[in-house]
């Protein structure tokens, strides 16, 4: 009998036994050698596995010191002013990524990098060609961030690798928690820049033309200086093949105030909005003086503006009447400072729009709407709308049989939980379009993300890393 039997027959017989205490009509049953000797061949057959996974999950909460020195030494390390500062392809992003790796290294783990500069820590599988399943988020952060947008994933991944070694457990395939680079769209202006290099999906014009924001240096040259090959990566040949990954599972941080309102710690996601974005939109209508020109003779671009907002603020109110997932903002909107006065009428507006569904067919239906919005709008206030290049991101499906087993997983581990949207576009959606079978879990943060007031307590984390290793224990088990 090995250990694993062991522990399952110990935790069968711990279950058998509360069952028998409190019988609801029988009286109590001593545990004979006999009823031990034919529960150990039903164990052997039927309960192993869960309640092993179980009792690994459980090893999880010994993580707690380790998880809570992880996100202290990123705080140090990191912190730039009041808030954390982890800069893509820059010195912050590159601690948590060297941090990563030595105390991956000291427990033991496989290190290894990719052209791209992520970083694979690896738990060896019994059998190394098996297709693996990889756990991961990223290590950059927006500047003056908070602590936990991303590494919670990372730290996530480690705990979960690091309880299921210290238990003795041996995965049938490879466990590989991914540090992910340059997911914030705000340093190069591309998301997901780490995980789509890492599955071959980065456009080859990108390198030079995409310079960071604050250095003005190009990508190129930002990755060579942090141990990546731009050189290797436009051959366009993945790091990651598509086929040898079972699954891509991504822990992050809520960054919503749903789970902190429902008190509870985990959320299972069921999907990742897509978008459709409108970057450099324009109302042109005609610049002239308030007093002299009538009501009846404008071509007023602020007002044919507040129209549009107003509208798609009750396409909105309808849209979630009818329980149909929809978000938007038109998060840039200005007249020109060279042009605009306090009394003239505003002959131009420049305008931004994002505007997000989980549900794809939703999304097309919202562009058609939104097309129509305006051109009604554009007719009654005589004006014109140029909507100019949309961009689009499509829906990223989470894996049905991925999100049952974290429900079940939830409910044998007695998480609370519940099934939540994800608003926010995350690398698991990256692997998701890659055609890799993605799921994603939730936890509650107080104080929203992207500033230094974010918050997660330590016992959520553990919350979501226990179903996260439950099903590991269950789906990686020999
Ligand atoms: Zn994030």
């Amino acid at each position: 009998m090995d250990q694993w039997t062991a522990i399952a027959i110990a935790a069968a017989l711990s279950v058998w036994q509360i069952a028998y205490a409190n019988p609801p009509c029988t009286s109590p049953l001593p545990v004979t050698s006999e009823i031990a000797s034919s529960m150990t061949s039903r164990v052997e057959s039927h309960l192993p596995r869960l309640n092993t996974a179980t009792v690994l999950a459980d090893a999880v909460l010994e993580q707690e010191t380790f998880a809570a020195s992880l996100f202290d030494a990123l705080r140090e390390g990191t912190t730039r002013g009041r808030g954390i500062c982890r800069d893509a392809y820059g010195e912050g992003e590159s601690f948590a990524h060297r941090l990563l790796a030595k105390t991956a290294r000291d427990l033991g783990f496989l290190v290894d990098h990719d052209a791209a500069a992520n970083t694979y820590v690896t738990m060896a599988g019994h059998d190394r060609r098996r297709p693996r399943v990889i756990i991961g988020s990223h290590l950059d952060s927006v500047w003056d961030g908070g602590n936990f947008d991303g590494a919670a994933g990372v730290v996530a991944g480690l705990i979960a690798i690091k309880a299921l070694k210290e238990s003795g457990f041996q995965p049938r395939c490879d466990i590989t928690v991914m540090g992910i680079r340059a997911e914030e769209s705000i340093w190069f202006s591309t998301t997901f820049f780490g995980s789509s290099a890492a599955l071959g999906k980065v456009r080859p014009e990108i390198w030079e033309k995409k310079t960071r924001v604050d250095t003005g240096k190009t990508l190129a040259e930002h990755l060579r200086a942090c141990g990546g090959d731009p050189d290797r990566l436009r051959s366009g040949e993945p790091y990651l093949n598509q086929a040898q990954i079972a699954a891509f599972l991504e822990v992050h941080i809520e960054q919503g105030p749903v789970l902190e309102a429902e008190k509870l710690p985990v959320g299972i996601v069921t999907g990742i909005r897509g978008n459709w974005r409108l970057p450099a939109a324009r109302i042109i209508g005609k610049y002239d003086h308030c007093g002299g020109v009538p009501r009846a003779y404008r071509h007023d671009s602020v007002v044919a503006g507040a129209d549009f907002i107003h509208a798609l603020d009750e396409l909105w109110r309808e849209w979630d009447a009818a329980g149909k997932d929809m978000a938007f903002t038109g998060g840039k909107f200005y007249t020109d400072p060279q042009q605009h006065a306090l009394t003239k009428i505003s002959g131009e507006v420049s305008f931004s729009l994002d505007v997000r569904s989980l549900d794809a067919q939703s999304l097309a239906q919202l562009e058609e709407r939104i097309h129509a919005i305006a051109n009604a709008i554009a007719a009654r206030r005589r004006v014109q709308f140029e909507l100019g290049a949309a961009t689009r991101a499509p829906v990223a499906a989470v894996a049905p049989a991925i999100r049952a087993s974290f429900e079940a997983g939830a409910a044998q581990l007695g998480i609370p939980a519940r099934l939540i949207g994800s608003g926010a576009s995350h690398d698991a959606a990256a692997f998701a379009q890659a055609g890799i079978p993605m799921g994603m879990l939730f936890v509650r943060n107080a104080h929203g993300s992207h500033n230094p007031l974010e918050h997660m307590e330590i016992a959520d984390l553990l919350a979501a890393t226990r179903l996260l290793t439950w099903w590991l224990a269950t789906h990686c088990a020999e």
